[in-house]
């Protein structure tokens, strides 16, 4: 017998009929006598609605309204689930946030989770039932609503498995595991049986939305077993055998030594979420990027990449690029506080770009790859606009119209496309 956190996101619980789905998997668990803790997301689309009506109100919405507002979609799964689960003849109990005692601190709209009283699921657990666990949500010390940042649910469902100590953390969504891109960009994209925690890391910190990043962390800090797997797969029994831990799904893994054989490159991706920004003809002079990225820092605005061009004339550009939402914000930022007191000619921003990056603890022992990254992009005609590189990464800032493009071309130039080019995601 095994104790499983299961976590289902959005589109898994997209209607009544797939909610019926979750309650016979869940079933099958339970029958084959594993306990089961389950976490849930809002249907797919409803968080979006709710952002929406807030921003209705206010384009910065008062952060602690927010959560309020924001968290109830998953409040309204985790009881449709529990009545589901019931229908078919086991006891279930769903409960939010705030009655698992989810603390975590009190950043509104990004909350960290502190700690997790297991008690209340413990028992229900002992008792026999399944447990329901509203993801994405918790409470601060003085008991007010917060959220876990967009995705946040997969962070809910790897602190409870860790939480419980329990055998492993199921991630059910809407792709059968971690391919080498997203398999939405290219059909050639591969399933990985297993990827590091490292380059999942990257990989979800680069744009990958397949796991919030805070869960992977989380995964790695307190050594949970995580898995990807789908929810529309009929085969998945319920048995937690061999041929299960083998095969199904990806799991997330310490061992580096499994992946060796692998190419150099484990996986692309990407991020649409930037935003370019240029300060013209600031002269160039020491403590000139701290005038600039002191004021955007203090906006609690996070700049990601940087780069000061060669002075000609004492006089250079410095870009750098942030998250697309916080665009205006550092336009009005730069205008206000920082245009004048350093001289700049000009600012200018530019949303239509995106971030392509490799990734892979190959690049460790190979060199080289930047290089082929290079060429590939420019036989395709795709400018570089600005590049950063680490250990396991290197990552280009292309125009946003190349995105499909790029990728599938470094796709196919890293060896990363499946031999028989056919997706096997369910609906692609
Ligand atoms: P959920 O609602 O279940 O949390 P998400 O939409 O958050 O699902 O994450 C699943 C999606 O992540 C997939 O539908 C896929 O388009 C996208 N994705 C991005 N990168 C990858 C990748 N490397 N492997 C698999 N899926 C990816
Ligand atoms: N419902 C939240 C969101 O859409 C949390 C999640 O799905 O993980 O971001
Ligand atoms: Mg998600």
């Amino acid at each position: 017998m095994a104790l499983i956190v299961q976590k289902y996101g959005g589109t898994s619980m997209g209607s009544i009929d797939r909610i019926k789905n979750v309650a016979k998997r869940v079933k099958r668990w339970h029958d084959n006598g594993h306990q089961v803790v389950v976490v849930v997301s809002a249907m797919s689309g409803e968080t979006n609605r709710l952002i929406d009506l807030a921003r209705q109100i206010s384009s910065q919405p008062d952060p602690r309204e927010y959560d309020q507002m924001v968290s109830t979609g998953e409040q309204v799964s985790i009881s449709l689930l529990a009545m589901a689960i019931k229908e078919l003849g086991i006891g279930a109990r769903s409960f939010t946030g705030r009655q698992v005692a989810i603390k975590t601190d009190n950043a509104h709209n990004k909350a960290r989770i502190e700690s997790i009283d297991d008690k209340n699921i413990r028992q229900q657990l002992d008792a026999g039932n399944i447990v329901i666990v509203a993801g994405f949500q918790g409470i601060d010390e003085e008991g007010n609503a917060t959220t876990l940042g967009r995705g946040g649910s997969d962070t809910t469902g790897v602190a409870i498995a860790a939480a419980l100590g329990a055998d492993e953390c199921q991630i059910y969504t809407d792709v059968d595991g971690v391919y080498t891109t997203d398999p939405r960009v290219t059909s050639k994209a591969k399933k990985l049986e297993k990827i590091t925690f490292e380059e999942m890391l990257e990989m979800a910190s680069l744009g990958s939305k397949i796991l919030q990043i805070r869960s992977v962390e989380f995964a790695g800090k307190y050594g949970v077993p995580l898995r990807v797997l789908s929810s529309f797969d009929e085969n998945n029994d319920g048995s937690f055998d061999q041929d299960f831990q083998d095969n199904v799904g990806t799991l997330i893994t310490i061992d580096e030594g499994d992946n060796m054989e692998q190419a150099i490159i484990s996986g692309i991706a990407f991020n649409r979420d930037e935003a370019k920004i240029v300060v013209r003809g600031v002269p160039d002079h020491p403590g000139i990027a701290s005038a600039i990225l002191s004021p955007i820092g203090r906006a609690n605005i996070e700049i990601d990449m940087i780069v000061q061009n060669l002075s000609t004339n004492g006089m250079t550009d410095f870009t750098f690029t942030v998250n697309r939402t916080d665009m205006e914000k550092t336009m009005k930022v730069l205008e206000n506080e920082v245009k004048d007191e350093i001289g700049a000619k000009e600012i200018l921003a530019n949303d239509e770009v995106v971030k392509v990056s490799l990734v892979g603890v190959g690049m460790r022992s190979h060199a080289g790859v930047a290089s082929l990254m290079f060429q590939t992009l420019a036989e395709n005609n795709i400018n570089i606009q600005m590049i950063s590189t680490s250990e396991i990464k290197v990552s280009v800032l292309i125009q946003e119209q190349y995105l499909e493009k790029a990728v599938r071309s470094l796709h196919t130039a890293f060896g990363l496309d499946r031999e028989d080019g056919e997706s096997k995601v369910a609906g692609l």
